[in-house]
């Protein structure tokens, strides 16, 4: 991906929490500090909807840019309709000069929308899970699943130690751990274990110890 620094592009806003991971989740909480702020994103709270004047951002840049697709967000909840998931998709598919990454803890949903919207995850889109703890592992299973040459791992905020990882068909992991208010205890360790086996396994390793509080989308 070169020196390119990923950006958002937020064409999905608002969430649900879901799992622990969740519960330090910085765009929740922004949606609940502007939940009623007339023209705020979060006016109406955190319930997702499609920003629709965002579908043509890729079109209009250029240059080659890295999106993180609706980051603080996650375009695989219940309510993004199969339409609008073959839109963004669309979208993503026809601006092969841009990454996208699409992050999801939503794994059961992003495998079987895949199939039964018929989605393509071509070449310029990375497919991630995100994983907070040894008991999410079965998302691995489902993302496996889904044809996608690029698929990535997200320990993003990493909460426990991850023990035996089977990386097969994934070619990077990221591990972050939560750096924000509240954050919650984080041992080097379990970084290093994961770390060595990607080493094994030969898979690429990222450590992100700063990363982008998700504000504003
Ligand atoms: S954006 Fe991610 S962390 Fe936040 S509520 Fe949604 S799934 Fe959870």
């Amino acid at each position: 991906m070169g020196d390119l620094k990923a950006i958002n592009w937020p064409i999905v806003v608002g969430c649900e929490q879901l799992t622990e991971g969740c519960d330090s989740c910085p765009s929740f909480k922004n949606a609940v500090e502007h939940k009623g702020i007339q023209g705020h994103i979060f006016e109406h709270g955190y319930q997702p909807y499609i920003l629709q004047d965002q579908f043509s951002l890729p079109y209009s840049l250029k240059k080659q840019k890295i999106f993180h697709v609706a980051l603080g967000s996650d375009i695989f909840h219940e309510s993004i309709t199969g339409d609008q998931l073959k839109l963004i998709f669309t979208v993503m598919n026809e601006n092969k000069n841009h990454i996208f990454i699409v992050t999801s803890k939503r794994a059961e949903r992003m495998h079987t929308a895949t199939r039964r919207f018929k989605l393509k995850w071509s070449d310029n889109i990375v497919a991630a899970v995100s994983v907070e703890s040894w008991d999410y592992k079965w998302r691995m299973d489902y993302l496996r699943q889904i044809e996608c040459k690029h698929k990535s791992l997200s320990l993003v905020p990493l909460l426990g130690p991850m023990g035996i990882l089977n990386l097969n068909g994934f070619e990077s992991v990221c591990v972050e751990p939560e750096t924000w208010e509240n954050a919650r205890p984080f041992s080097e360790t379990w970084a290093v274990e994961i770390e060595k086996q990607c080493q094994e396994q030969k898979v690429e390793y990222y450590f992100n110890s700063n990363p982008d509080i998700w504000e504003d989308n």
